[in-house]
């Protein structure tokens, strides 16, 4: 059974799988990174990390990378990037994996990857018409109608994180003002929680720990939140009719504090979690890279 590897790299960490093609883990590896420090910090990570998983699954025939920002699945390369991700922009991630380690690659949208994972082994299997968002660093986007991935002609589909959701809102790292990313994403809720609560919290998984306690300031913070999400998602719903919105990333880990709000405020959408966590993007790249030695498309 074929064997491949594939990463996921974010604006905070970067995680890697070595997946066989029945999609089974054989090696699971993670690094934190700080994107901000720009491209060559990002790359020593990832050559680190990638090392590590290929000691461990040296049979494997192809590397996938999902990344933030847009980037051409044709041709591997990051064609666009925000702020969370300074010096990506341009970087041709097919052909640095094939020159560094000699082995065939594909690259992928990070939202596009996760959403491909869950059709795969979560939370979208045997589903055509998906939607996926993921609340982490950034908010990322895709889609799905009749068993395709919409890309997008500038392979921005799906980036609804960059949709407006206040007029003249919040300076967002794309530039704009305003973007869903700014309230809907983990470090957003992170941000709105120290706003009304005063305190600083590193992770969101606090703020849910004093809701949880019935803190009135952190429940407060957690019902903007989820009416934040559930407008988005919402919208989404009435323009794509999907049959499932599935919902990751960061955020979907402490699920069971915010989860039942963001159920009672939903319209149209009917919205699930994603089962596969923050592995969603590793599986999917993995299957990307596996269709493509299949149908020859790499080698
Ligand atoms: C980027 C997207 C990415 C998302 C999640 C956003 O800021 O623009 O391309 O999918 O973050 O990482
Ligand atoms: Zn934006």
């Amino acid at each position: 059974m074929r064997q491949v590897i594939g990463v996921d790299i974010g604006g905070t960490g970067i995680k890697g799988l070595g997946v066989r093609e029945d999609g089974r883990v054989l090696a699971e590896a993670a690094r934190a990174t700080d994107a901000r420090l720009g491209r060559e910090a990002i790359l020593a990570k990832l050559r680190e990390l990638i090392d590590e998983l290929m000691v461990q699954v040296p049979e494997a025939q192809a590397i996938g990378i999902a990344s933030a920002g847009r980037v051409n699945a044709e041709t591997g390369e990051v064609v666009y990037a925000t702020g969370n991700l300074p010096g990506w922009q341009g970087m041709p991630l097919t052909a640095w994996a094939a020159s560094e380690f000699g082995l065939p690659a594909a690259a992928e949208n990070d939202a596009n990857a996760a959403l491909l994972g869950e059709v795969w082994l979560g939370a979208g299997r045997g589903k055509d018409d998906l939607v996926m968002l993921t609340l982490g660093t950034g908010v990322g986007g895709a889609y799905m109608t009749a068993g395709r991935l919409v890309r997008g002609a500038r392979w921005s589909g799906g980036e609804w994180g960059h949709s407006v959701l206040v007029p003249g809102g919040r300076l967002c790292n794309c530039g704009k003002r305003g973007c869903v990313e700014q309230y809907i994403s983990g470090t957003a809720l992170v941000r709105l929680g120290h706003e009304l609560t005063g305190r600083a919290y590193g992770h969101g998984r606090e703020l849910m720990a004093e809701a949880d306690k019935g803190e009135a300031a952190a429940v407060e913070v957690l019902e903007r939140y989820t009416s934040a999400v559930a407008l988005v998602a919402d919208n989404i719903a009435v323009a794509v009719d999907p049959e499932l919105i599935i919902i990751g990333g960061g955020v979907i880990h402490d699920q069971a504090t915010w989860w039942p709000l963001l159920l009672n405020k939903l319209g149209a959408a009917a919205v699930v979690a994603a089962e596969l966590g923050n592995r969603a993007g590793c599986f999917g790249v993995a299957k990307l890279v596996l269709d493509r030695l299949s149908e020859n498309r790499i080698r």
